[in-house]
């Protein structure tokens, strides 16, 4: 037997790709499960409850009494997203998990784990990137997580609550068959013997962490009752080419690169330092090698699923 075990977790956006991962392990875990999303979770054993968090009413309604946590994932997560309407997102990323902090606080509900990211901390050049930063975010997307940060922050010191938020880096692994991201646009690429497109010489270096990694970090963050922000990677920066080369190895097609100019704001590198989140005890389990090989096989099996997947 966990901490998990009859633990009542409420994960909203528990249908979407983390969601789903992080909802498995909690079952595995023997918590009781309650996804809130605008889409039901694709396993009918869950209960799910079905609607807009942006609503007060459904606010209202998904944050029981006597739940043990919230683990809030639903945003609006496409930064392209954000800038075309910074409106709506502020509507989800801010206002909504501000209603969600309140009920808790109301409700004596002692766990907040929130999704961020490391959009939070903006340009930094080549340098790498620490908690101990100052936050900077250059879209609407950055801002809504860094905002959402700041009340947790304020709800902890307060309020005693245990409000951590992960900054997440670039997530990969199985079920992300319906995100517009690099890895999905690159296995896409593969199915259809296609190519991608890379924005400048493919050099920039990123910071690419597995689902599993992700979700340990949650459940982490859960036991310890983390309570500031925590960075989530796997603490190792590789290029955009090896990113594609590793894609290469595990379909076997050659997925040619057309090189187009840098988007205007592309970083140069996100290099992260996860010292912070390992002395918690975190490990991060994939390196690329190993990560990506978890990716083809689910995206062969889940061709022709559609969004569900
Ligand atoms: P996802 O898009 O796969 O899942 C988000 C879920 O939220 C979806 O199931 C969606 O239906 C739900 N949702 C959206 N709007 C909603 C609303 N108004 N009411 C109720 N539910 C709503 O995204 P994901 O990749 O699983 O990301 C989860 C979280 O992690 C997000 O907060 C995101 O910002 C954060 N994050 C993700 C990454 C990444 O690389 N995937 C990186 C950094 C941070």
């Amino acid at each position: 037997m966990t901490e998990f075990a009859g633990a009542r977790v409420l994960v909203t956006g528990g249908a979407g790709f983390i969601g789903k991962r992080l909802v498995a392990a909690l079952l595995d875990e023997k918590a009781e499960v309650v996804v809130a999303d605008l889409r039901p979770h694709p396993d009918p054993a869950v209960r799910s409850i079905v609607g807009d968090l942006c609503d007060p009413a459904v606010r209202d309604t998904v944050v029981e009494h006597g739940i043990d946590g919230i683990v809030h994932l639903a945003a609006v997560t496409s930064v392209l997203r954000s800038v075309e309407d910074p409106v709506a997102t502020h509507e989800l990323n801010v206002e909504a998990t501000a209603g969600l902090l309140e009920l808790a606080r109301v409700r004596e509900v002692p766990r907040f784990v929130l999704a961020s990211t490391n959009a939070v901390t903006g340009d930094v050049g080549s340098a790498t990137i620490s908690e101990r930063l100052p936050l900077r975010p250059l879209t609407p997307y950055g801002a809504t997580k860094a905002a959402t940060e700041m009340l947790l922050s304020a709800y902890s010191a307060v309020y005693g609550m245990k409000a951590g938020a992960l900054r997440f880096a670039n997530v990969y692994g199985p079920g992300m068959r319906h995100k517009d991201s690099f890895v999905p646009r690159l296995m896409r690429a593969a199915a259809a013997d296609a190519g991608v497109q890379v924005y400048g010489d493919g050099s920039q270096l990123r910071d690419y962490v597995h689902v599993d990694d992700v979700v340990q970090a949650i459940l982490l963050a859960w036991r310890t009752g983390l309570a500031e922000p925590m960075i989530v990677g796997s603490g190792t920066s590789v290029s955009v080419n090896d990113l594609i080369d590793a894609a290469r190895q595990v379909t076997g097609k050659p997925i040619p690169v057309t090189h187009v100019p840098a988007k205007q704001g592309e970083m140069p590198a996100v290099v992260l330092d996860i010292s912070a989140a390992r002395a918690l005890g975190y490990q991060p389990l994939h390196d690329l090698a190993s990560g990506m090989a978890t990716v083809w096989p689910d995206f062969m099996a889940s061709q022709g699923e559609g969004d569900a997947a």
